[in-house]
Order: structure tokens, then C-alpha cells, then sequence
């Protein structure tokens, strides 16, 4: 989860844009299925009848096969859903289509309480050699509100089976926001980070989507999901400031605004997002950029499927550049004519103490991260 940078939808235009993809240094690939659907979770993933995922298999591996690939990639991602679903020879099936091998980085994310020691030695086998795991909160009561099913004991004995298998890079998932979450619960799951010292964690500030079944109960009435015991907005950026200080004690620095890491275990690929690096992506609802179109596939299984709908095209505006590479904490370098364009916002955020700028490079503060969708607005609608 949070799975995967997910852009805004982008316009639709009729232009054929595979040929242009030239260099491909990232591959995604989407397997949008999963054992549940996620109470806040408004992702084109879930629950599928099992007959639709072998045809989607076919699909992934009919589409893969049709690239013509002018560039090897350092990078795979599999997300989606839950890849780590998928048996060892379907997963083998897919990544053997894919130049590269051995990759600086092949990330697959997994659901907890779900990894076997055959599993991990297969995923290892076949080229993975990191695993995103779908923690979300280490606090019982608050996993079960979510839908999943695991405990914060199988996350300790699922890391050491990675381990075991030679998987020692990994990334925990949580969650600041979940309902019924307290400082009490959050600090418990922060505790479970400092005794697992994972290399690297991502946490999301829950924004609950009016698509998820959450955000539907918050809208339409009723408690089977705990809507009414979501916390505030003040009560979600306490918890994630805490979380920013409390990791950096112990060596887990934020580099991005939801990502964290031991230095040198940053996301190889979810770097090239931020630095628009070309990546491509493969099945339902997958990305890709080539440095200046974005394509999107048709987000629902079923229209993948079926074909009927294109993959939407869009050219990267020039100002993505600067709010993307923005979400690093390391800023970026604007080119004079940026300076120039956007001089009177970057005045404005750096008197109110939300950007810093020194020595040629932008960056976020810490009280800018807090309000980062404010900047970035600012800057894209300049
Ligand atoms: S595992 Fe849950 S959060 Fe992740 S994609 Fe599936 S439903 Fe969404």
C-alpha cells in the first residue's frame, strides 16, 4: 500500500505513445489483487473471483512480452494489491520477461502473516531482493479495523524468514490515522519499529478517500469501521512529527515526506518518481514516463482486461519538476528562468517558514511538510 506514487488522472489524448519510450531505467509492474479489501483503501484493487487472475496473468505477461525493450532496467517494482500473493511460479513467469538481472533493486510488496520460509526462499530465487510489507499499525485492535489480519509478532518472525532467505532490505508500511489510533497506540507501533530497525519505513498520513468503504461511512452514517474514531488532522501531524523524530534517534531519516530510511536504504526506485526518471509500467492501472509523456494503463482490472479502454497520455508540465522533486527533503536546484517564474510564491513560503533557500537549492521545512499540499497547489496552478 500506499502502494505506489499514484499521479493525479491524467487528460486523455488519442496519441500512441509506446514508441517513444527510449530509456527505461524502472519497471512496474501492477497485480492489483488482494485477500481483502482494506477499509480506507480507494485503490482500482481488491477482492477478484480467481478465473479473472489467471486471465490477468495472461494479460500482464501478453503485454511485457510486446515491449521492445531499448534500455535495461536497474529497477522492479511489483505493488498493486498484494504480489506477494502470488505463487513462486507465476511470479517466476513474470520477472524471468524482464531484462536486467540481476537488479540493483527488485521490490515486491507483501501482505504480513503471510510469508512462509519456501515463500521468501522462492521470492529470493527469483530475483527479489527487497520486500515492502503492508504493516500499517503494530496495535491489534487497530489492524483488525482495517480488515487485515496479521499481528505485530508475525511481522518479528516474517523479517527474520527475509533474513533467512538473504532478503535483508525491507520496508514497513504504518499508518498515522487509523481509527481508533491514540498516542498511546501510535507510540506502541514506533516502539515496534525501534525494536525491529528496519532499514527503511514509510508512513502515510491517513487522508480518508470518499471512494474507500471508510470515507462512505463517514459520509452515509454507521460504525462498522470506525469512522467517528478516525483522529483529527492536528491529532495525524502530532503523531507523524513524532514519528519523524523518534526514527531519526534511531538513524531512519525522512528523505521524502512519507519515506524514511538508514542512509544508503533509500527506494532506488521510488527515487526515479520524484527525480522523474523514465520508468515503465505493465497491467491495470500501471504508469509509465519516458523522461516527457506520461502514460496511464485503464485503472479497473476489467477494462484492462477487456482492452476497450486506451492508456491515457499526458507531456510532463515543466512545473512537475519543481513540486514533485519538492516531496525530497534534499529540495532541488530550480533553473534561473523557475527562480524567475515563481518568485513571488517562493517569498511568500520562505517569510512564512515553509520553504528554505540556500545556496541555489528550495526545500520544504519541517512545518512545510505539514503543509505541503498548500505549496505544491501554489505552484501548480502558477
Ligand atoms: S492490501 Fe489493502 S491497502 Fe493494499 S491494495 Fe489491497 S486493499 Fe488496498
Amino acid at each position: 500500500m500506499p502502494p505506489c506514487i499514484r499521479f493525479t488522472p491524467v487528460a486523455r489524448t488519442p496519441t500512441a505513445l509506446t514508441a517513444t519510450i527510449r530509456r527505461v531505467p524502472g519497471v512496474y509492474l501492477s497485480y492489483p489483487f488482494c485477500a481483502q479489501k482494506c477499509t480506507y483503501c480507494n485503490f482500482a484493487s481488491g477482492v477478484f473471483p480467481r478465473e479473472m487472475e489467471a486471465r490477468y496473468l495472461d494479460a500482464l505477461r501478453r503485454e511485457i512480452r510486446a515491449h521492445s525493450w531499448e534500455w535495461r532496467p536497474e529497477t522492479v517494482y511489483l505493488g498493486g494489491g498484494t504480489p506477494g500473493s502470488l505463487d513462486g511460479d507465476a511470479l517466476a513467469s513474470l520477472l524471468d520477461l524482464l531484462p536486467g538481472r540481476p537488479w540493483i533493486e527488485a521490490t515486491l510488496e507483501a501482505a504480513p502473516g503471510t510469508i512462509a520460509p519456501e515463500k521468501a526462499r522462492a521470492w529470493a530465487r527469483s530475483g527479489i531482493n527487497r520486500v515492502s510489507l503492508g504493516v500499517q499499525s503494530f496495535v491489534e485492535r487497530e489492524i483488525r479495523r482495517t480488515g487485515r489480519k496479521h499481528t505485530a509478532q508475525d511481522v518479528a518472525a516474517e523479517i527474520r524468514v527475509l533474513r533467512d532467505a538473504g532478503i535483508t532490505n525491507y520496508n514497513i508500511d504504518l499508518i498515522a490515522g487509523l481509527s481508533g489510533q491514540t498516542a498511546e497506540s501510535w507510540s506502541e507501533s514506533l516502539a515496534w519499529i525501534e525494536r525491529l530497525a528496519p532499514p527503511h519505513v514509510s508512513i502515510y498520513m491517513l487522508e480518508v478517500d470518499e471512494d474507500s468503504r471508510l470515507g462512505k461511512e463517514l459520509l452515509l452514517g454507521g460504525v462498522r469501521y470506525g469512522a467517528k474514531d478516525v483522529p483529527g488532522d492536528d491529532e495525524i501531524a502530532g503523531f507523524y512529527e513524532s514519528a519523524v523524530e523518534r526514527l531519526a534517534a534511531c538513524g531512519i531519516l525522512r528523505y521524502e515526506i512519507s519515506n524514511f530510511a538508514r542512509p544508503g536504504a533509500e527506494s532506488r526506485h521510488n527515487l526515479k518518481y520524484w527525480r522523474l526518471e523514465p520508468y515503465v509500467g505493465f497491467g491495470a492501472d500501471a504508469h509509465s514516463f519516458d523522461g516527457r509523456v506520461r502514460r496511464q494503463n485503464p485503472e479497473s482490472v476489467e477494462d484492462y482486461l477487456s482492452q476497450t479502454a486506451p492508456a491515457a497520455a499526458v507531456e510532463c508540465r515543466e512545473d512537475e519538476r519543481f513540486f514533485v522533486g519538492l516531496r525530497l527533503m534534499a529540495g532541488i536546484r530550480p533553473a534561473p528562468e523557475d527562480w524567475r517564474r515563481f518568485d513571488e510564491p517562493i517569498r511568500r513560503f520562505v517569510d512564512a517558514g515553509l520553504l528554505a533557500s540556500e545556496d541555489g537549492t528550495l526545500r520544504l521545512t519541517g512545518r512545510g511538510v505539514l503543509l505541503s499540499n498548500e505549496v505544491f497547489e501554489e505552484f501548480l496552478t502558477e
